[in-house]
């Protein structure tokens, strides 16, 4: 058979043939049910394809990865895959390694439909499987047999969902990808690709499985939507910053795979990919499924590219018709269907391909490059740079008299370079050989969690078989360890040392560039692990756990009563338990730990906690589980859907309400606390969110989620909130939610503004500006709401609320400050450009309003359920 000048492989099924459809056909999308099918169909018929379910999704689908090759290579898929872990290891020598680099194949993993409605992704993986399951030209058939692929499908759910959403009409005018009733993923929608160092989701985990333990291909190519306005593509090598602990063999290896992608459209006259500066990406951030991957010294690709079943256009957009560097060849306006952005990403994958059957030994030795420097890195003493590193060899200079210099300009005079010196190659500056995180602490059971999200992604973890001591620090047995002399060190080194992202402006005095997505997130910190850092070698009794293996906390349970710590986040999945079992639970007035009888042994057993050795705990109180609701909206809030699944995680029945069941009253007789995350409560300058309709009309939806419909209002829900509390009720708002306290005219301002010709006004982003960091804060440990926490910690602050708080309030005790800024330099971790406007802002607070509390936490205490540090502060208002 002929199609076009191709030849296919006749026994091969075609789309067509199966979906009743080509790919690419306006108005059409397949769904998952369908896809699977064919994918098992492909397996069943092509002999270069093998079909391998790695793990079921969050919803119970199985999620597929097909593997294919030549059908010599299908045959000998374990002796390539162990090649390919050799090499990304790197602990065999250099010699063994340009060996393997002869022997194996090239390993490239492509993906798609991770975010359900950029439709294009799911689409393009079924008809590029189709083309390599099929053709016999000498292209593919060289890619065959140098390659061996991973067609990976990123989210089952989320195409189902979507495609039996936007098919439902009959009338093809009709149908649209918008006002979807649910998140494309169970939890987290859009944050399914926030999710890769946390490793939370199901689908997230079993990616990550055939990522990073299982092929640790040399590339991957996860497929997005939509390129900026006025483009087709926006694809690799991406703008600055990149972050500092990638090795440099990765950056130039995106610039030379981007150049062939880029190449390749331009030779088939595929008008319109724009990278780096054309377009808002960069290399900064982890936790991507594309970007994750950089840390393990894997060649990340992303394209986001426009175009959906309906047709559409590209617009006229007169800035991007200019051609520069970032976008040589300009797309014109046009129409754009379905099948222009299909055949785009089909050209991008063949080059991507073939690409990689051209360079398949040069692949896999540079991957053992990277990773056999990050091991050297890691047993000797090393510097890196940043940029406080930079500002400190400034500062020396300014101090020593020695001004000039120091920028790139040409002519200026150079440094002295002994100040050089003072910064890098300053003892106390060394990058670490590794970390030690002591079973001692006080909640070891969530220092595991930390750890088993680093080996998810391959990292290496050891355990101390005896006690041992390291710096004139004892430490016992069960402790771990992560070494930095391994292969995945920049990954290692992301998830414990801060991000130091650097000033980032449109111009000197200018306002503030914004990262792509977080500007810090150190895990460590967010976790609130505690670790101590080691500059020096060191070693000891440990014992390497094997990749991938995850670690499970070993508990005793001794004594007859039980005394659990308020600080382990898992003492209250304990609780619960016992709660739902009616077995009585006490807790300390005076810090909130729990005390349980002997009547708790059997499930406590099960829930595998630390127990503090502690006789009887005296002054209690009994405590019962509270009656909770969580508030969502149509459509699904992704901060809702976190703290859904964090609800699920640590056994809360959490109940979901929407607007029309707070409008409809009678609140207290049915919850005794709300949880309002960020997203529900609109400002009241803004007057609310009354302006603009929000999601679908009634009538285009199915009848069982219009009860979904509608957005909290000022008129209509704060009323009826005014009176839960009033009756007893608690509130908790994350975020800008703790905009109800200006509902509820509590006595708080905003502590962000200045004064301005008499004004009071917001503080302009030139001034003062905290994109996604972590920050320090002081905590009051007395408060019950705070229980379980130190004295300071670590938040994820997202330019969230900072209040003030008057004085004759706090006097009078109808509002307590639970949390503030204790300091003039409280980043931790990120960026916080003018952070000395936060000092003594109050972050949290608690206000008694009727006979109820209102808790406003500004931070993001539950993040993407990442901050394992800051979850109790939600926990502990969960009982009566
Ligand atoms: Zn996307």
């Amino acid at each position: 058979m002929m199609i076009s000048g191709v030849s296919y492989a006749q026994d091969i099924p075609s789309p067509k043939s199966h979906f009743g459809f080509h790919i690419g056909d306006n108005y059409q999308l397949a769904t998952y049910t369908q896809t699977e099918a064919y994918f098992k169909k492909l397996a069943q018929t092509s002999r270069r394809v093998k079909l391998v379910d790695i793990g079921k999704t969050e919803e119970g689908r199985s999620q597929y990865m097909l593997i294919v090759s030549s059908p010599e290579n299908i045959q000998k898929l374990d002796r390539y895959k162990e090649i390919s872990q050799q090499l990304a290891h790197a602990t065999i020598s250099p010699t063994q390694a340009k060996a393997l680099s002869q022997e194996g194949k090239a390993v490239v993993w492509i993906d798609g439909g991770l975010h359900a409605t950029e439709t294009v992704g799911a689409h393009q993986l079924i008809q590029t499987a189709y083309e390599f399951a099929s053709k016999t030209d000498p292209e593919t058939m060289k890619i065959l047999d140098n390659v061996i692929i991973l067609f990976t499908h990123a989210n089952p759910d989320g195409q189902e969902l979507v495609s039996n959403w936007y098919m439902r009409e009959k009338d093809t005018a009709k149908r649209a990808l918008s006002g979807l009733p649910v998140l494309y993923e169970k939890y987290a929608g859009h944050d399914n690709n926030r999710d890769f160092f946390m490793l939370n989701l199901k689908e997230t985990q079993n990616i990550g499985r055939q990522l990073f333990i299982e092929w640790i291909p040399q590339i991957m190519y996860n497929h997005h939507q939509a390129g900026p306005a006025g483009t087709v593509v926006a694809g690799p090598p991406y703008r600055d910053p990149f972050n500092y602990v990638f090795d440099a063999t990765l950056l130039t290896s995106l610039d030379a795979v981007g150049a062939a992608m880029h190449t390749r459209l331009n030779v088939e006259g595929k008008p319109g990919y724009t990278q780096r500066g054309g377009s808002v990406f960069s290399t900064w951030y982890n936790g991507g499924l594309r970007t994750t991957t950089y840390f393990h010294n894997m060649i990340g690709l992303l394209t986001e590219i426009v175009g959906s079943p309906t047709p559409s256009e590209i617009p006229l957009v007169p800035a991007r018709l200019l051609p520069n560097s970032d976008s040589p060849n300009p797309v014109t306006p046009r129409k754009w269907y379905f099948k222009n952005s299909i055949d785009y990403s089909v050209s991008l994958n063949y080059a991507v391909l073939n690409y990689a059957q051209r360079h398949a030994d040069e692949l896999l030795f540079n991957i053992y490059q990277m990773g056999r420097n990050s091991i050297d890195k890691g047993k000797k003493d090393t510097w890196s740079f940043s940029p406080k590193k930079i500002e400190a060899i400034n500062a020396a200079a300014k101090k020593g008299g020695n001004t000039t210099g120091g920028d790139f300009e040409f002519g200026a005079r150079s440094m002295n370079v002994k100040y050089f010196d003072t910064v890098m190659n300053a003892a106390a500056n060394r990058d670490p050989r590794g970390y030690i995180l002591s079973a001692d602490q006080s909640d070891f059971n969530s220092a595991i969690k930390f750890l088993n999200a680093l080996i998810r992604t391959g990292v290496v973890v050891e355990k101390a078989t005896a006690a041992f001591t390291v710096s004139g620090k004892k430490y016992p047995a069960g402790s771990y360890v992560v070494k930095t002399d391994q292969a995945f060190r920049p990954h290692v080194l992301d998830m414990f040392e801060p991000q130091d992202h650097p000033n980032d402006f449109k111009y000197e005095g200018g306002a503030p560039i914004p990262p792509y997505d977080a500007a810090g997130w150190t895990l460590a910190y967010l976790m609130n692990v505690k670790f101590d850092r080691i500059q020096d070698d060191f070693n000891g009794p440990f014992e390497k756990n094997p990749y991938g293996k995850l670690l499970v906390p070993e508990n005793k349970l001794n004594g007859t009563n039980y005394v659990l710590s308020a600080a382990q986040n898992d003492s209250y999945t304990a609780v619960n338990d016992l709660l739902k079992r009616n077995i009585p639970v006490y807790r300390s007035n005076e810090n909130g730990d729990f005390y349980v009888s002997s009547s708790g042994k059997s499930i406590l057993e099960k829930a595998n906690v630390k127990l503090i050795q502690a006789t009887e705990v005296k002054n209690k109180s009994k405590v019962s589980a509270a009656r909770v609701a969580l508030w969502d909206n149509y459509g699904g809030s992704m901060a809702s859907g976190w703290m859904r699944f964090i609800m699920e995680q640590y056994h809360y029945n959490a109940t979901v309400i929407y607007p029309q069941d707070i409008d409809a009253g009678n609140l207290k007789s049915k919850y005794d606390v709300i949880i309002f995350v960020g997203g529900a409560i609109p400002s009241p300058q803004n007057g609310g969110f009354g302006a603009r309709a929000f999601g679908p009309k009634a009538e285009d939806i199915p009848a069982n989620y219009r009860n979904r419909l509608g957005r909290i209002t000022a008129d209509k829900s704060v009323p009826q909130l005014k009176k839960f509390l009033a009756d007893g009720g608690n509130i908790v708002t994350i975020g800008s939610s703790t905009n109800l306290a200006y509902h509820l005219n509590l006595p708080v301002r905003s502590a962000m503004t200045e004064i301005v010709n008499g004004e009071e006004k917001r503080l302009p982003a030139e001034k003062y500006y905290v994109p996604g960091s972590v920050l320090k804060l002081g905590v009051d440990t007395k408060q019950p709401a705070n229980w379980g926490m130190e004295k300071e910690a670590d938040v994820y602050f997202d330019n969230s609320p900072v209040f003030k708080l008057t004085g004759d309030a706090i006097a009078a005790g109808k509002i307590k400050p639970l949390m503030w800024f204790d300091s003039a330099t409280p980043l931790r971790s990120g960026w916080a450009w003018g952070q000395a406007y936060l000092e003594d802002g109050v972050t949290a607070f608690e206000a008694s309003v009727g006979k109820g509390k209102l808790f406003a936490f500004g931070p993001e205490i539950a993040f993407r359920a990442q901050t394992h540090g800051t979850f109790k502060l939600i926990f502990n208002q969960l009982y009566k």
